[in-house]
């Protein structure tokens, strides 16, 4: 069993032209110039996908989408489909993060049937789960996390085109963190429940990213934890510096 850590930003509805390809050709030569043993991936908004996979060129920073419609094409004003990301050279998309579950009401149902779609269209997704601070304080965390998984990811999700963001939604953008013994129960249960509906091979093998204000005074923490494979990085994404001083508190 071999995971590598895999280090994600999600840029969200952030950056214009010149910031985002000026921030992404920094990563990118950082991340050509030392050896960092571990996956990168930013995932920029639709905007700015052209001009980052421009100048991301030559890097191993792969590049992704922050969300996908499930059909191929079609009457969807304002969505774009996993076909249109795969062909803009995108390799991942983030789906049923938080703010979309939140902002569009997105339901894991319709979070598996774009993962099914993104899968068909050659993409490979990263699934976000996570609980509210009001069904932590219920404590139903690992009840609802064990069931955004169960629910968001199809029958045809294999480690291979499949990584899980567990997210607590409270720590999103907040500055407030778990604890790492909390993120570790929560991932080490998530990877049961994988194991449950997959095999333990492909459990074993799941890349599973803790997200929520990390950063890099409290990235080694997280990432040094058995059961956590990266992050999924918002603000402190942003910045080159902070994005890749995370990156190397661990790798
Ligand atoms: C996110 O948006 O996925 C995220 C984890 O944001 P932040 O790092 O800003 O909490």
């Amino acid at each position: 069993m071999s995971r590598k850590i895999m280090i994600a930003g999600n840029w969200k509805m952030n950056c214009l032209q010149k910031e985002g390809t000026d921030l992404a050709k920094n990563i990118a030569l950082n991340v050509k110039k030392n050896k960092y043993n571990c996956d990168f991936l930013v995932c920029p908004p639709f905007t700015l996908l052209s001009n980052v996979k421009k100048a991301l060129r030559g890097s191993k920073v792969s590049l992704g989408g922050q969300n996908a419609h499930f059909a191929e094409k079609g009457a969807h004003t304002g969505d774009v489909s996993p076909q249109m990301l795969k062909d803009i050279g995108c390799e991942y998309v983030i789906l049923g993060h938080s703010e979309r579950r939140t902002d569009h009401k997105e339901t894991s149902a319709l979070v598996a049937k774009k993962a099914e779609a993104a899968y068909n269209s050659g993409l490979k997704t990263i699934i976000c789960v996570g609980e509210t601070l009001e069904q932590r304080e219920q404590g139903k965390t690992i009840d609802i996390c064990s069931k955004q998984v169960k629910t968001s990811l199809p029958k045809n999700a294999t480690a291979a085109n499949t990584i899980i963001a567990y997210e607590p939604v409270w720590a999103i953008g907040t500055g407030k963190t778990p604890t790492a013994k909390d993120v570790e129960d929560v991932h080490a249960a998530i990877r049961q429940v994988v194991a449950q509906k997959f095999g333990t091979k492909t459990a074993n093998n799941m890349r599973i990213l803790y997200g929520g204000s990390v950063k890099p005074s409290n990235s080694k923490e997280f990432l040094s934890l058995p059961d956590v494979d990266g992050a999924l990085i918002g603000g402190a994404s942003l910045k080159s510096e902070d994005f890749l001083a995370i990156a190397k508190s661990v790798c």
